[in-house]
């Protein structure tokens, strides 16, 4: 280590119920250090998506990599509570858990058919061992034998009232990715996954306030999944979908789409935006970022906002939505992250 190279600080996390005490530098999150001390600190995805970690802070000051504020309630803000995936310590702490694995379901999966839906993006459907019964918009962790820690794809098809023996996924091709390079590298059909599930509280909340629907590349899958789903008054609110792709061979599951909105009783309207697409092109649609189309949307600070994608495409919109007057509390989103940024340790 060189002269002045800056050793990070370590703090004591006390967990108040069990008395444990573990040692946390400041560049390490607490789920981390208790993992690594061999503790059932419950936890899934990682990256601050599921909540699963949702622990109390009773005393002390955190640093948070990313802000929580919307996969937590008001009320569990108010509580104390923060993730235990997302913090790191900036002094001793006390807080509270408890110890144990989150609850969870295995099933046994099958991949029955494989769809090209665009040069990057595979249409993977998987045959259950039993029904899984999951809310539209919630995520399955899926993992083959051999993989150290499973990874997060959101359900793409309509959630059954009698549960789904078979499910269907969007997965795109993370160049370098671990999962997916194994994924796309040959012809799957007939492997077996272990599929994990239902997580996370991404869904569609009852409400009548319109919504705006926004994602880019693979975030299709849950917002596809939420429209095929919807149902009684759900269908009776106004609605626009932002759909964020670079080309136009970007583009997919525009029948779904259609197919899925015709039942709409309000007003739907979707609006592909394309990025990348050469000018020359005859494309007649919307060019730019999907955030550029935000702002054209008349009332916004009236709807409900549900975001799906890569997570610099959701932290751009955030900004466009929190700035257009959308209560936090009516912005709900999943971040497509992958491991990139836990590797390098640093905050996103
Ligand atoms: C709630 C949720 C839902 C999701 N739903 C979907 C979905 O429906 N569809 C979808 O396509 N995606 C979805 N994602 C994203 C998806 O989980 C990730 O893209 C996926 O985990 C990538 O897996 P991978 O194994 O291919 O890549 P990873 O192995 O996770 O690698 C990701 C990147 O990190 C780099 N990397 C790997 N190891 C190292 C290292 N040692 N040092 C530095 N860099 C490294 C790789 O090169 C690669 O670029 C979702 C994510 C979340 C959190």
């Amino acid at each position: 280590m060189g002269l002045f190279s800056k050793k990070p600080k370590s703090f004591t996390v006390k967990i108040q119920s069990t008395g444990d005490e573990i040692e946390v530098d400041s560049k390490t999150t607490i789920l981390q250090a208790a993992l690594d001390k061999g503790l059932a600190y419950p936890h899934r995805c990682r990256v601050g998506s599921c909540t699963s970690c949702k622990t109390k802070l009773v005393d002390g000051k955190i640093k948070e990599l990313t802000d929580t504020a919307y996969v937590l309630s008001m009320e569990d803000i108010q509580g104390g509570a923060i993730l235990a995936c997302q913090s790191l310590p900036k002094c001793d702490l006390t807080i509270d858990v408890q110890l144990g694995e989150a609850q969870t379901e295995e099933f046994k999966g099958t991949i029955t058919r494989l769809d090209t839906l665009t040069h990057d993006i595979l249409g993977v459907t998987v045959a259950l061992d039993r029904s899984i019964y999951y809310t539209a918009g919630q995520y399955a962790d899926l993992s083959y034998e051999g993989l150290e820690r499973p990874r997060n794809y959101s359900f793409a098809a309509r959630s059954l009232p009698q549960g789904n023996r078979e499910v269907r996924f969007h997965i795109r091709k993370v160049p370098g990715g671990e999962f997916t390079e194994w994924l796309f590298a040959k012809d799957r059909i007939g492997t077996e996954l272990t599929v994990g599930g239902p997580f996370g509280d991404f869904q569609l909340k009852p409400a009548t306030n319109p919504a705006v629907f926004i994602a880019g590349g693979s975030g299709m899958a849950p917002i596809l999944s939420i429209l095929e789903s919807a149902g009684g008054d759900d269908l009776k609110r106004d609605a626009i979908y932002l759909f964020g792709a670079r080309t136009q061979a970007d583009l997919y599951a525009l029948d779904e789409v259609k197919n899925a909105t015709r039942k709409w009783q309000g007003k739907f309207e979707f609006i592909p935006v394309l990025s990348h697409e050469p000018e020359e092109s005859d494309w007649p649609g919307r060019r730019g970022l999907v955030t550029d189309v935000i702002n054209d949307i008349a009332n916004l600070s009236e709807h409900h906002a549900y975001l799906c994608g890569p997570p610099g495409m959701i932290d751009a919109a955030l900004d466009h939505l929190k700035a257009s007057g959308i209560q936090d509390e009516n912005i709900y989103f999943d971040r497509f992250t992958d491991s990139s940024h836990l590797l390098a340790g640093a905050p996103r």
